[in-house]
């Protein structure tokens, strides 16, 4: 199963930190590929960059139409939203389909005909918050917590410790 995270509703300068997070989650919490529709040379490097240090296979792409790649999406679209079904209510359907997934989170307000184009409008609660919150929750729900023991064999690598820091590089 591969998962992908469509990105819709980035400002340049403005999102360009939170993109970058969302970027990072996505490939931290076992997704495969971050999707944006617009074009970000500078945001695209800087997550590409770190995985390049820290490993894995993660990639970062660009779409023109992006309800086009909705469409045409061979899987099942998940979009986190505030106003959808608690995660807790369809996870479990959810998670026993082997189809890939494309999860779909907004910046400022989605354009209302996504509700629409997707299988799934899901709730991290139904409250306001964060796309980077929501996007890790799901993906940990996702998963079953699984994806933190992940091996990424990266040219860095973390030997945990209780108190300071150890990097090896290879
Ligand atoms: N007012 C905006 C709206 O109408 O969607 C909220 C934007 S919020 C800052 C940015 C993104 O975070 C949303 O598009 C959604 O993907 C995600 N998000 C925020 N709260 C959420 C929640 N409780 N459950 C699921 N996703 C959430």
């Amino acid at each position: 199963m591969k998962v992908k995270v469509l990105r819709l509703g980035h400002r340049y300068s403005r999102d360009r930190r939170i993109s970058t997070h969302v970027g990072l989650v996505a490939r931290a919490f076992g997704a495969d590929e971050l999707l944006m529709d617009v074009e970000d040379k500078q945001l695209g490097e800087s997550i590409t960059g770190i995985a390049q240090e820290w490993g894995g296979e993660f990639r970062v792409s660009f779409i023109n139409n992006w309800k086009k790649f909705l469409r045409e999406f061979d899987g099942e679209k998940i979009h986190l939203t505030m106003y959808g079904i608690n995660v807790d209510d369809c996870i479990g359907k959810i998670k026993s389909s082997r189809k890939d997934k494309l999860i779909i989170i907004g910046g400022q307000k989605v354009p209302s005909d996504l509700y629409e184009l997707v299988d799934h409008n899901i709730a991290i609660g139904s409250q306001p918050h964060s796309e980077v919150a929501a996007l890790s929750i799901f993906l940990d729900r996702l998963f079953d917590g699984k994806e933190l023991g992940r091996k990424f064999n990266g040219r860095k690598e973390i030997i945990p410790q209780e108190r300071g820091k150890k990097v090896i590089e290879k």
